[in-house]
């Protein structure tokens, strides 16, 4: 039996069958990648996620970060955990060998990420955050910065963060107050507040390294004129020693309802006129720079929202399938019927199908934008590799913004199986739900992603990203017709993917009209029929796969055209069942999902105005 975390088999078909991605093997920087090695590397982090990660998880919420004599603690166990962590080699395993690296191909860092998140993903903010500011510095810093920082935390020996927000600067980060004063010997002395900072202080690092956003005195107000510092909270000396601390203190910590383990700081920059930054790349360019590892945060917040829903998943399987309540619908007048486990009623059936086709469909769609950054890195070709970047483009608010409002969903639904079990601590469902939310609000709120999909994305390269991306969809959209298994579920997908390209025109119609407001107030619900679709689409192509594995092996078995021998060869073989079960994937959300889009686009369409025109004393009291 697999692990209560994650379906490897799944992982494997997206990676290796549904994606094929043996194809990126041939590039030089993956010439040293096997289908044998991945596989390998999916074991040990299975073993890392089970072993080392997974015990932290109750302990850390339990016992939480702890923030007293202005000094942060997080629970023993995460340290001993974050050792074996790093000498593993996770802390850099997507990096390039120069730094410490193996140059993992990033679809299958997140196969190994969806298997460490979803073991504890507060835990996994503390060497993920340090991964994301070292790419920063090793992408924008001078050879000094990188020698007396970078190799540090992609070793995992000093930590990292992300410093944007402030109390009166959240999603509009423009207003940033943080201040740099220019020093004659060319740095700069920093001087404001910081708040809400992931990992923003803790024991479990001796240094951490902020990159933070301000703006050099004298600047233009607004995102323009803001600039990025390296922040250490210790100096550090010239032999790459610790030294003197840095004057960034420490006002606190929140009290938060999930993912307590990971401090969530108040940094207090140079209250004492003494906090040294380093600027990083450009001045005013500090938004630009931030965005390479905002766009990756936002990926992994995606990851996030896999990682608990997945987990949400595999726990209320097992527990449907041993949890004992109430007849069989079909024997409920038989006086002395057995009760069944809950597995065989219909409303856990369908729940439990509703749970693993979001889930299936958010992995694909999380895999595949890795894979669409492994091919633009790597194909030689220039206008192919702005191709696979402008799919990124769409994608990371889509996977942001739909993977965390859907993982809340999940999570809540596979609290549901448990019934009132699910709400107890003893069980882990309702730390999942808990945890899960933060995803819907940092690294910018949902409405701030949908604002980007909708305002930035969909007119990027004169709307030519959005037209190839839709390409790919329509491609298998003809093959699911020709598909015997699956064309009389091809409308469906065809009708939702021309309901949405209808909304995609009708916004750049507005946009153009008095009646701009109109795709702004729609963007959240048009995300998450983006994000509907995609994953409609995902499910479509696995399907097909699927279909194509399945008739291959009734052929062999004999089982062609009888539902009673398929079914004989799915409970003897694993691989039958698993295909079996990616078609009833495709075919339930075909049947249940996909074909609310046209009646979610048709509201759009309506470009009803009342939210926007009624008055704020209308809303309430
Ligand atoms: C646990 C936790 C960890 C965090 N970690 C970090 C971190 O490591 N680093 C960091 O820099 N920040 C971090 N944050 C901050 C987080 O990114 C912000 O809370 C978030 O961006 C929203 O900002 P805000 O809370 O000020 O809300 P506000 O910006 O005040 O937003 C309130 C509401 O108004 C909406 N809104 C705002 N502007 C608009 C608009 N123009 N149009 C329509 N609606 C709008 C928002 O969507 C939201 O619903 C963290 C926050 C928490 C709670």
């Amino acid at each position: 039996m697999g692990n209560t975390l994650v379906n490897m088999r799944d992982q494997r078909f997206i990676l290796f069958e549904q994606l094929g991605i043996d194809n990126l093997f041939a590039a030089e920087k993956y010439a040293d990648y096997t289908q044998e090695v991945i596989d390998m590397m999916l074991n040990e982090a299975e073993k890392m996620a089970v072993d080392v990660i997974l015990p932290t998880y109750d302990v850390g919420d339990r016992e939480g970060a702890v923030f007293a004599d202005g000094k942060v603690t997080v629970p023993a166990i995460f340290h001993a955990a974050l050792k074996k962590f790093n000498e593993a080699g996770w802390s850099c395993a997507p990096a390039s060998p120069e730094v410490g690296g193996q140059n993992v191909p990033l679809c299958v860092w997140s196969a190994c990420a969806e298997l460490f998140d979803s073991a504890n993903f507060a835990f996994m903010m503390y060497p993920g955050l340090t991964m994301g500011a070292a790419m920063l510095i090793a992408k924008y810093g001078t050879e000094e910065q990188k020698n007396t920082y970078m190799y540090k935390m992609f070793a995992g020996e000093w930590g990292g963060t992300m410093c944007l927000t402030e109390p009166g600067a959240g999603s509009d980060v423009g207003a940033t107050r943080t201040i740099a004063k220019r020093l004659p010997d060319g740095t700069f002395s920093i001087e404001g507040t910081k708040s809400f900072i992931s990992c923003g202080d803790s024991d479990i690092y001796p240094n951490i390294i902020h990159p933070v956003l301000a703006r050099i005195e004298g600047d233009p107000p607004g995102t323009g004129g803001i600039s990025i510092f390296i922040v250490p909270k210790f100096r550090a000396n010239e032999d790459g020693s610790i030294g003197e601390p840095n004057d960034v203190a420490t006002g606190g910590i929140e009290h938060k309802m999930g993912i307590k383990a990971s401090s969530t700081a108040t940094l207090n920059f140079g209250e004492n006129g003494k906090c040294i930054g380093y600027l990083l790349g450009d001045e005013r360019s500090g938004m630009k720079v931030m965005f390479n590892m905002m766009n990756e945060a936002r990926l992994e917040v995606g990851m996030q929202g896999l990682g608990h829903a997945t987990a949400s998943l595999e726990h209320a399987v097992q527990y449907a399938k041993e949890r004992i309540q109430s007849k069989h619908i079909m024997e409920m007048t038989i006086p002395n019927a057995k009760a069944v486990p809950i597995i065989h009623h219909p409303d856990i059936r369908r729940s439990l199908l509703w749970m693993k086709s979001h889930v299936e469909g958010m992995r694909a769609m999380n895999y595949f934008a890795g894979y669409c950054i492994d091919m633009e890195e790597t194909v030689t070709d220039v206008a192919e590799s702005a191709k696979w970047k402008g799919f990124v483009e769409i994608l990371t608010p889509v996977i942001k913004a739909y993977c965390s409002d859907k993982a809340c969903e999940i999570c809540s639904l596979g609290m549901d199986v448990y019934g009132g079990y699910g709400y107890i601590q003893e069980y882990p469902m309702e730390q999942y739900l808990r945890d899960c939310k933060i995803s819907t609000l940092y690294e910018g709120t949902n409405y701030i992603q949908a604002l980007d999909l909708v305002g930035r994305k969909l007119g990027a390269n004169k709307g030519m990203n959005l037209m190839n991306l839709f390409g790919l969809v329509d491609a298998d959209i003809k093959k699911a017709k020709e598909s015997e298994e699956m064309k009389a579920y091809a409308p469906h997908l065809e009708d939702a993917y021309n309901a949405a390209i209808g909304i995609a025109m009708q916004f750049a119609a507005w946009g153009k009209s008095a009646s701009v407001m109109l795709p702004v107030m729609n963007a959240r619900p048009f995300l998450m029929i983006m994000g509907d679709l995609l994953i409609g689409w995902q499910l479509f192509q696995g399907a097909l796969i699927a279909s194509g594995k399945l008739d291959a092996m009734y052929k062999e078995a004999g089982a062609e055209g009888s539902i009673a021998k398929k079914r004989a060869l799915a409970r003897a073989n694993g691989d039958a069942a698993f295909y079996q079960g990616k078609i009833a994937s495709a075919k339930y959300f075909a049947c249940n999902v996909l074909p609310a889009i046209a009646g979610r686009c048709k509201c759009i369409m309506l470009g009803d105005k009342t939210p926007i025109e009624m008055l704020e004393d209308s809303f309430a009291g």
